[in-house]
């Protein structure tokens, strides 16, 4: 190996280019090393992220320098952690500075210009340069007067009043020298366990503590739970990688299966992750694990300081640390030998990082497993489709738990029709059903919940009195009203419409928009029960200071009978007074121009309707909807996870949407209107220029759009996309790095931002 690829200047960002040079002879490099480089005329630190025998076309073994040397102090990056950000950057389309970041957080330092003579004042050359150039003496002369013969560059430029330019002047001239010095935002103390956590002796492990948590189960797992743990131990036990999808329905007691399965890893003296969706879900697992596991459990939060993070981060690579408890950023803890990554509610949205690198904590999990030949366990009550067939499929194992512990019934669902509560004359939102059931509940001293869509800025046209929704007749995709030239659209293809003014279906002239929020239901419950006490959950509510911990705990210790709130609180609550669940209209989810939106809606019906019945007390769910004979809502209300599989699958199928198909798509941005379209319709036909030479080539794809993206405006910029879909995801790739290289050299991709996604979870 001649040559390393090292990454300079990661720490700033600004430079972001895997450079080439030569590893001189009896230097004992290892990959994830900082090392320092010469650049231009500068010397700047990077870190060594691979080695190579050749170089990049047209380069010449003559021009690649060699390497100056080993940056002692600083950090060295695990190796497989290296080769993860390298697989992430490319499966995500983005820079490897950018998935180093990810992977190894710990690399945000800074990146100082420092500036230093080259050479003695009383060199023969600094004494003509006194006398031909006195200007330029000067300025060198600040630096000899400095006490370490070196000025970071910005005190430079104060004390010797040169501009940039000038500056960078002396440095061609070789008056200078320009170096980056890397100042880590790692306290020293971690730096130094950094460095002796990597041994190759591994950790050690505290027996009396394996002694101390095996003995300590307390509960008797049903059989279902005792079948599903011993079959992961199995696995856990070949030492070989594995994706293990637990299918248990909700309240079938997979928490306490994470928890002895971990017990098992904790045991073979290894680590696990367990991931959860999002962090203000975990104060209940994590309490409950913690009285198990002790103190060598840690939850990672945003919360943490810098230096409460760097702590975290030591006590993990030392050994400390060996359960880690986290949203999907904490799939990345660099824990010695990790053995198991859980996700728990593996179907949920927030594993998608939706900034770069774009990456899905299910796909890094089962990367990580892969590399260290461990276990990935995907658990939900509802997985997703992509999980679920690749179970099917057989490329990862299922294991199922089909009953509720105690053999709690599951609620019974009430399908509501909507479209009859008009026929009877109700117009408020609330059914006369679930009017009754809301009354009975409050006399009975019971507790409700109230469910409504979050995602209140997408509206659809539907049809009152029969329910019909207007779909795009290509894509099948509901259509977005916009107020704004009273035109709805189809985001995927970008077929735009008048909204009819009467029905197609019933000829009925209420056919109007769709939307509603939680405000308006806890008012509409303030008219019908005057006496209720009411709390709200949504992202208004959570954001003020009370916050979302503070309003559930409020909504257990029973200080209010009902609840109102968005899809987020459907997660995982497990509240024992809980007895009816209300979903206001579940044609907000259902009509989302989203392929998903049928899959989401099954979700969350059924997640939603796990919350009620959870203890002694029989639950009951109330469904209402103007599509009562929709798949997602029929097989949720029968509890069918399987059934509605099976036919969401073939309709995908038929479709050609995921997981028969791959996307990636690009949302272009600028703050005017017709920049953003000039730029995506140039893109488009840059994409296009593609498919001619391809045309021999055996795969195919499509190019959707340009359309305007689904939030059209945000932050002051327009958004328009593009999108390429088609079965082989590394020509996907190829396809569409040429198409932006071929786009980038157009004169409308100025200023345009764009914005790659592969896969993407949201259209
Ligand atoms: P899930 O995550 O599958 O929906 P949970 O893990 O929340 O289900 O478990 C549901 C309820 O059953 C919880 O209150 C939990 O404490 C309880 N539970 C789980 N396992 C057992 C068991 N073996 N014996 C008694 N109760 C259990
Ligand atoms: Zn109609
Ligand atoms: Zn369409």
């Amino acid at each position: 190996m001649h040559y390393a690829e090292v990454l300079v200047d990661v720490a700033n960002r600004r430079l972001d280019q895997v450079f080439h040079y030569q590893i001189p002879e009896g230097m004992d490099l290892k990959r994830g090393m900082r090392v320092l480089v010469p650049l231009q005329y500068r010397q700047v630190q990077g870190v060594a992220v691979r080695f190579t025998n050749e170089l990049p076309q047209g380069v010449s073994d003559r021009a690649i320098k060699p390497i100056i040397g080993i940056v002692g102090t600083l950090e060295i990056i695990p190796e497989d952690l290296i080769d993860l950000a390298l697989w992430l950057a490319e499966t995500t389309i983005c820079s490897i500075a950018q998935s180093l970041h990810t992977v190894w957080p710990l690399l945000k330092g800074k990146v100082e210009e420092w500036v230093i003579p080259v050479a003695a004042k009383e060199d023969e050359d600094v004494k003509t340069l006194q006398i031909l150039d006195p200007e330029s003496y000067h300025a060198l002369a600040v630096l000899f007067r400095s006490r370490n013969k070196a000025l970071s560059l910005s005190i430079y430029l104060k004390r010797s009043g040169l501009t940039k330019n000038q500056v960078e002047q002396l440095a061609k001239q070789g008056w200078i020298r320009l170096e980056s010095r890397f100042t880590s935002g790692v306290p020293q103390s971690v730096r130094k366990a950094l460095s002796s956590g990597m041994s190759d002796e591994g950790v050690e492990v505290n027996t009396a503590d394996i002694q101390r948590f095996s003995s300590d189960y307390r509960r008797v797992l049903t059989s279902e739970q005792s079948n599903v743990s011993q079959k992961i131990m199995g696995a856990l036990a070949k030492q070989q990688y594995e994706t293990i999808l637990l299918h248990g329905i909700t309240g079938s007691g997979k928490t306490e299966v994470y928890q002895r399965i971990i017990g098992e890893v904790l045991a073979q003296g290894g680590s696990a992750i367990l991931l959860v969706p999002e962090i203000s879900l975990t104060s209940q697992i994590a309490s409950y694990f913690r009285e198990h596991f002790g103190d060598q459990l840690i939850v990672l939060h945003s919360g943490l300081q810098v230096s409460e993070k760097a702590k975290a981060w030591q006590d993990i690579l030392q050994g400390k640390i060996r359960i880690v408890i986290g949203a999907r950023s904490a799939v990345f803890a660099p824990l010695p030998n990790l053995r198991m990554i859980i996700l728990d509610e593996e179907h949920e949205g927030a594993y998608h990082q939706e900034e770069n690198p774009k990456y899905h904590a299910r796909n890094v999990a089962r990367k990580r497993m892969e590399q260290l030949r461990g276990v990935v366990v995907l658990g939900s009550a509802t997985p997703s489709l992509e999980a679920y067939a690749a179970a099917q499929a057989g490329k990862i194992s299922l294991l199922s738990m089909e009953n509720r512990v105690a053999n709690r019934p599951l609620p019974p669902v009430e399908v509501v029709d909507m479209r009859e509560e008009l026929i009877k004359g109700n117009r408020s939102m609330f059914s006369l059903s679930l009017q009754n059931k809301l009354k009975g509940t409050l006399e009975r001293g019971e507790q409700g919940m109230l469910f409504l869509n979050r995602r209140g800025y997408s509206t659809f046209v539907a049809c009152r009195e029969c329910g019909y929704v207007v779909r795009c007749s290509d894509c099948d995709i509901a259509l977005t009203y916009h107020t704004q030239g009273n035109s709805m659209r189809c985001h995927y293809c970008n077929h735009e419409e008048i909204p009819p003014r009467t029905c197609p279906e019933c000829g009925s002239r209420y056919i109007r928009f769709f939307g509603q929020g939680t405000q308006r239901v806890e008012e509409e419950i303030k008219g019908l029960y005057p006496a209720a006490r009411i709390l709200r959950l949504d992202f208004d509510t959570t954001r003020s200071k009370e916050g979302y911990g503070e309003i559930l705990g409020r909504f257990r210790r029973q200080e209010a009978d009902i609840l109102v709130g968005t899809q987020m609180m459907a997660k995982g609550l497990d509240f024992p007074n809980v007895t009816l669940v209300g979903v206001i209209a579940a044609d907000q989810m259902l009509n989302m121009p989203d392929f998903r939106a049928r899959e989401r809606t099954f979700q969350l019906l059924t997640q939603v309707a796990g919350r009620a019945g959870r203890s002694d007390k029989p639950g009951q769910v109330v469904i209402q909807t103007y599509a009562p004979e929709d798949r997602a809502i029929i097989k949720a209300s029968h509890h069918n996870f399987k059934g509605f599989f099976w036919e969401e699958i073939a309709y995908r199928k038929a479709r050609n949407y995921p997981p028969y198909t791959h996307v990636i798509r690009v949302t272009l941005t600028h703050e005017k209107e017709d920049r953003v379209i000039k730029g995506a319709h140039s893109l488009a036909r840059a994409l296009n220029q593609g498919i001619g030479s391809h045309e021999n080539g055996n795969t195919s794809l499509d190019i959707l759009g340009p359309a305007p993206a689904v939030i059209p405006r945000l932050k002051n910029h327009y958004r328009w996309q593009v999108s390429l879909k088609g079965k082989n995801i590394v020509f996907l790739r190829e396809f569409m790095h040429q198409g932006v290289q071929r786009f980038a050299h157009d004169s409308s991709s100025s200023g345009v931002q764009l914005n790659i996604e592969v896969d993407p979870l949201s259209m």
